[in-house]
């Protein structure tokens, strides 16, 4: 039998037109001639739903799959204000996924299925910055995250932006300062020279700076993450932070190396992108999390640090600020000493990343050199350090709240 047309419509004979179904959608159709039985079937989908999530300065999409896609099945394209994901080996629900209500910066959703590809399209109402692809680690959805230029509003009234200026000063003015000794409890740090344990250097250096803040800035109140020897996870210690809405987080560590030979000290802002030179002190103290639970490690993986390093674009030009007043400070305080300055960096540290106030690292010396080591230990040191970071926190205090 031949295709006809009979009464406005096309009529195709079901061999031909089953054949076509299975091509282009994920349902599988068989026809039973003798039987005259028609049957549809769901066949293998492994990309089963989409969300969007609207964020300040952009929108995240979580693509929800059954099946492990590598980053190089996944592309990215914006042609026309429609983003394009070909997802390749896939095979997607397009009602599913067409049905999605569209939110954030998408107005529009669309699924296809083609031959081995499967394409996720979405209408932009706003013009993309930037895009980037995200899989998840140990699971197999992945996220795009599309980011979009900051809005500037064109018509402000006059009360409104005196009233974003009170805002602002609030949100500068320094009142609460977090510091934070790094490690603690079952996590040493590093182990120094002669033994010496990165954690037991830090927790004095931290309690002499706190009590010289509340000396010279009695206006500002200083919170510790810990004040003894105990376990804080990463994550918790800028929470902390958080939590009492802290003006600015200080995280204080010692330095080491499995040579003996590296010397100095160093200030580090935190940023998705590292120094070449930085890799090996973030992957020392990112190592922390070695102690905390699998639950907690999930916090700083993937999608998740993207999203907290995209909550820190507006206090990283301030942490780069304070990092340099600090590195400048401990300078004029350590250099005597023979201690020599590494300068300013900027890494991925996982301390750092939750942090939504401007936040430093600073890496006071290294313990796995002799002469360093000896140094650190001794109060005296100790006592130079606190004073160089506490004089970097004034300097950047009187400048930024002279700006407001
Ligand atoms: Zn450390």
């Amino acid at each position: 039998m031949e295709c006809f047309w009979n009464q406005d419509a096309v009529w195709v004979p079901v061999r031909y037109f089953s054949a076509l179904l299975d091509k282009y959608t994920v349902y599988s159709f068989s026809y039973n001639a003798g039987s005259g039985e028609f049957t549809i079937e769901e066949s293998n989908v492994n990309i089963t739903g989409v969300r969007l999530s609207a964020r300040e300065n952009g929108t995240l999409i979580d693509v929800y799959a059954v099946k492990k896609f590598s980053e190089r099945e996944v592309t990215l394209d914006i042609r026309n204000n429609w983003l394009h994901i070909d997802i390749y080996g896939a095979r997607v629900d397009t009602a599913s996924i067409g049905s999605v209500p569209p939110g954030g910066i998408i107005s529009q959703i669309r699924a296809f299925q083609l031959d081995e590809t499967a394409s996720l399209s979405f209408k932009l109402k706003k013009e993309v910055v930037a895009k980037d692809l995200v899989m998840d680690l140990d699971g197999n959805d992945f996220h795009v995250n599309l980011r979009t230029k900051e809005v500037i509003a064109e018509n402000f009234e006059r009360e409104k932006l005196k009233h974003e200026l009170e805002e602002q000063k609030k949100r500068w003015r320094i009142d609460t300062i977090v510091l934070d000794a790094g490690h603690g409890g079952k996590d040493p740090g590093a182990v120094g020279y002669s033994k010496t344990r990165e954690k037991d250097l830090v927790l004095p250096m931290a309690l002499m700076l706190g009590k010289m803040i509340q000396d010279k800035l009695p206006d500002v109140s200083v919170i510790y993450t810990r004040k003894k020897d105990v376990f804080i996870p990463l994550w918790q210690r800028t929470k902390i932070a958080n939590d009492v809405g802290a003006k600015l987080f200080i995280s204080i560590h010692c330095n080491s190396n499995v040579s003996s030979r590296p010397t100095g000290y160093e200030t580090f802002f935190v940023s998705a992108e590292k120094d070449d030179k930085a890799t090996d002190v973030v992957l020392k103290e990112n190592a922390a999390i070695e102690f905390e639970g699998s639950q907690d490690r999930q916090r700083y993986e993937g999608v998740n640090f993207i999203l907290a390093t995209m909550l820190q674009s507006d206090n990283i030009k301030h942490s780069q600020f304070l990092a340099s007043e600090v590195q400048n400070s401990l300078n004029s305080k350590l250099n005597k000493l023979g201690m020599n300055s590494r300068g300013v960096k900027q890494g991925p540290f996982w301390v750092l990343v939750g942090a939504t106030m401007p936040n430093i690292l600073v890496e006071t010396g290294y313990i796995s050199n002799k002469y360093e080591e000896k140094l650190l230990k001794k109060t005296t040191t100790q006592k130079k350090i606190a004073e160089g970071i506490l004089s970097g926190i004034i300097k950047y205090k009187d400048e930024v709240e002279k700006a407001i």
